[in-house]
């Protein structure tokens, strides 16, 4: 089947799965009032790939059917065929400002990693081998949509999972049968779960287990409409209301849930690995498929930064604040996040690397240092919008407000700013309450502190796992040198060349 339509994707999510909202099971996610609009949303994305002009630029030839398939599939074999791959994440991020953290394209990429790595998992068996090649294949072939859950649900944050109180509650294995591995326990979190047309349960791919009886270490896929798999959303940031009134909630509430299982039996063909602690462990950390990944998230943070460098710009010039320095350097910040996320993408992909298989990865350590600015930095820049809009962005009253003849006048005349009348004033700063200041904008910044995993320990491996030795050896050179004289020394720079992190 050649790359869905938006149309088949919302069929494809009318199938009985347990979502649970506010108390209540949601029974067609497409139409609830507060999921349907982002399921539309998500459904966008895959209408592109049928737009006459966007499509051949964001599809390729399956290599089984020849039928077009989405880009994100790609198995990438050169430098140009990352560069194809990059300028279909950018696409799909502007199609919404980068709001949609967990689009299909990011799990799409890791699932063609972990298929280009299939020779790390016949290390457990020749058979989980080849049925991540053989999921993979599927799945591209259906251009299904995953959400994924890599974290394993750990009441006490400082203990294990087997030394929990109850070391039942995070996910684990019960038992096997003749149709598959039997699992129970719970996972945290499955962004974009609602929409998604397959649940990915992975080994976190920065936390040990270390010392962790093996029931934990699993990788495995289910269908949505698993019997005994519920997924329990957050409380929905989209409240149903206009979207002048939350126009990026009312678009772009893609869902965080916990999923819990109950017995759940996962076919045999679907469990990927299964009760080697170290074998997990090691899967996105001693291959490249984690990677493929970070080359997605950092043209979706690029696209994410361009989006507030032009609401923050708007406000701005609304206001006069462009003419003012300590403005100006405000907006500074914003533009040289930009150009410095454009600089991780365009250098990983320039000093790209192959791998054992033959396959081109940009560059891993690149690519690393990229993966932790975005989540230092997205604070700041809300914090920049904040500051440009100040108490601007409280007067915002409502498409209601507006509508009343009582109140547009005064809307239109009271609410102007150096640059716009009233309504379109008002239309821009709701937006920038949004991204600033709303609850979809606090979840916003939360998730890009945390969504690529803990910036604290990411942070610790970089000084941990990289290859120092040229920097050290230069110290080390001078300082033996009694005399001071300067004299370069031999093999003179740090490694670039893929570099763990
Ligand atoms: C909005 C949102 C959406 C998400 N979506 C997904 C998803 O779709 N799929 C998925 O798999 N995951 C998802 N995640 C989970 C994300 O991967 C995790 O939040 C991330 O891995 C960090 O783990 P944690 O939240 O358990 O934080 P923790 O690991 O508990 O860390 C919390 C804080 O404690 C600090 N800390 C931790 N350990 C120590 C220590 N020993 N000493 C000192 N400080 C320490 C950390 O540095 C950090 O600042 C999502 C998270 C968020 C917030």
């Amino acid at each position: 089947m050649p790359a869905r339509s938006g149309a088949e994707f919302l069929a494809g999510l009318r199938d009985g799965r347990e979502v649970w909202l506010d108390g209540e099971r949601v029974a067609d996610v497409t139409t609830h009032p507060l999921l349907g609009r982002c399921a539309h949303t998500v459904a966008g994305l895959y209408d592109l790939q049928h737009d006459a002009a966007l499509g051949p630029k964001l599809t390729y030839p399956s290599p089984t059917s020849g039928d077009p398939v989405g880009l994100s599939f790609i198995e990438p074999r050169s430098r140009d065929d990352l560069v194809r791959r990059r300028e279909m994440f950018k696409a799909w991020a502007d199609y919404s400002g980068g709001m949609l953290g967990r689009s299909p394209d990011y799990m799409n990429t890791i699932l063609a990693g972990c298929a280009m790595a299939a020779a790390y998992f016949a290390r457990g068996s020749a058979a989980y081998a080849e049925r991540i090649v053989a999921y993979y294949e599927w799945f591209r072939e259906r251009d299904l949509c995953a959400t994924h859950t890599f974290g394993t649900f750990r009441p006490n944050r400082v203990r294990s999972e087997a030394q929990q109180e109850d070391p039942t509650v995070p996910l684990h294995i019960v038992g096997e049968s003749a149709e598959g591995l039997v699992v129970s326990g719970a996972r945290n979190m499955a962004t974009l779960g609602p929409f998604a047309d397959e649940m990915l349960v992975f080994p976190a791919p920065m936390k040990l287990q270390a010392g962790d009886a093996d029931r934990y270490a699993l990788a495995f896929a289910v269908p949505m409409a698993t019997p005994g798999m519920r997924l329990l959303c957050r409380e929905s940031f989209d409240l149903g209301r206009p979207t002048a009134d939350h126009p990026l909630a009312s678009r772009y509430e893609e869902m965080d849930c916990v999923v819990i299982f109950h017995e759940v039996v996962v076919p045999w063909e679907r469990v990927f690995l299964k009760g080697d602690t170290e074998l997990c462990n090691g899967l996105f950390r001693q291959t490249h498929a984690f990677d493929h990944g970070i080359h997605q998230f950092l043209v979706k943070d690029w696209a994410k930064a361009e989006f507030i460098l032009g609401v923050a710009s708007l406000v701005a010039e609304a206001i006069g604040r462009t003419e003012v320095p300590t403005y100006q350097q405000m907006l500074g910040e914003i533009v040289d996040a930009v150009e410095t996320l454009r600089a991780y993408v365009l250098a990983a992909e320039a000093e790209a690397i192959q791998d054992a298989a033959g396959y081109c990865v940009p560059n891993p350590s690149i690519l690393s240092t990229g993966r932790n600015y975005l989540r230092r930095l997205y604070p700041r820049l809300i914090e920049i919008l904040q500051i440009i809009g100040s108490s601007g962005l409280m007067a915002t009253p409502t498409a209601a407000d507006m509508a009343n003849p009582a109140l547009a006048a005064d809307v239109e005349k009271y609410y102007q700013s150096a640059t716009l009348m009233g309504r379109d004033r008002v239309r821009l700063f709701r937006l920038a309450w949004d991204l600033a200041c709303s609850s979809f904008g606090g979840r916003e910044v939360l998730y890009e502190r945390f969504f690529a995993g803990d910036p604290a320990t990411l942070l610790a491996n970089r000084f941990l796992t990289y290859d120092r030795r040229a920097a050290v050896a230069r110290v080390q050179d001078l300082l033996a040198r009694s005399d001071g004289t300067a004299r370069p020394s031999v093999g003179a720079h740090a490694t670039t060349d893929g570099a763990r992190r």
